[in-house]
């Protein structure tokens, strides 16, 4: 179940005092402000309207701005300013913002160093790649002669990269023996028909 909607809360702030036109009384009437937010489970996302009530002291008597006489309608305004919005009724759009930003942080990080191991390969390095049946493997470096780079393929196959990881992690170093090779330039996004998913290097 997920709660969310919108909720309003008053805001911190004394406007100027007004006189009012009901009971008479002098410098009775003040404006105050409530903020409505969109929430999620009670966390703020983002603040929606912001509207002012004025009430006096001393009759209690409320008004909207539609209700308002002239004089404290004119002041209106300024009084909304005044009643700023607290960073807080910001949370939920600056956590999602955050949570994009690292996470678009590691997938350029990840990218950057799987670029530097493609173009520096290693002994040892192991390539996660999907074959063009669809069916995802290893290949795992073994040897690096001049430009040529030979790789043992991984026994198993899967149908996607997790069951593969999976499958892995069970059975380790279940290579064959053997090798295919390939030029280092030809190692770029692809290993002959073979598309990189991704590279561990430990
Ligand atoms: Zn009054």
């Amino acid at each position: 179940m997920i709660i969310f909607g919108t909720r309003g809360k008053y805001l911190k702030q004394q406007s100027d005092a007004f006189d009012c036109t009901n009971c008479g009384s002098l410098n009775t009437v003040r404006m105050s402000f409530i903020q409505r937010y969109f929430h999620i489970f009670w966390i703020p996302i983002f603040p929606t309207s912001k509207t002012g009530i004025s009430q006096c002291s001393n009759c209690k008597q409320a008004l909207y701005l539609n209700e308002m006489p002239q004089a404290l309608k004119m002041t209106y305004n300024e009084s909304k300013k005044t009643a700023k919005t607290p960073l807080k009724y910001f949370i939920g759009l600056l956590l999602i913002a955050l949570f994009f930003a690292f996470a678009i942080l590691g997938i350029v990080a990840v990218t950057i160093a799987e670029g530097r191991y493609a173009k520096n390969s290693m002994v040892g390095d192991v390539y996660a790649v999907e074959l063009p049946n669809k069916l995802y493997t290893y290949y795992k470096i073994e040897e690096i002669r001049g430009d040529t780079v030979s790789f043992s393929v991984h026994e198993y196959t899967a149908r996607t990269l997790a069951a593969m990881q999976k499958v892995r992690r069970q059975y380790e170093d279940t290579y064959g023996t053997e090798r295919i090779k390939f030029a280092k330039k030809d190692i770029n996004g692809r290993i002959g028909t073979a598309r990189i998913s991704s590279i561990d290097r430990d």
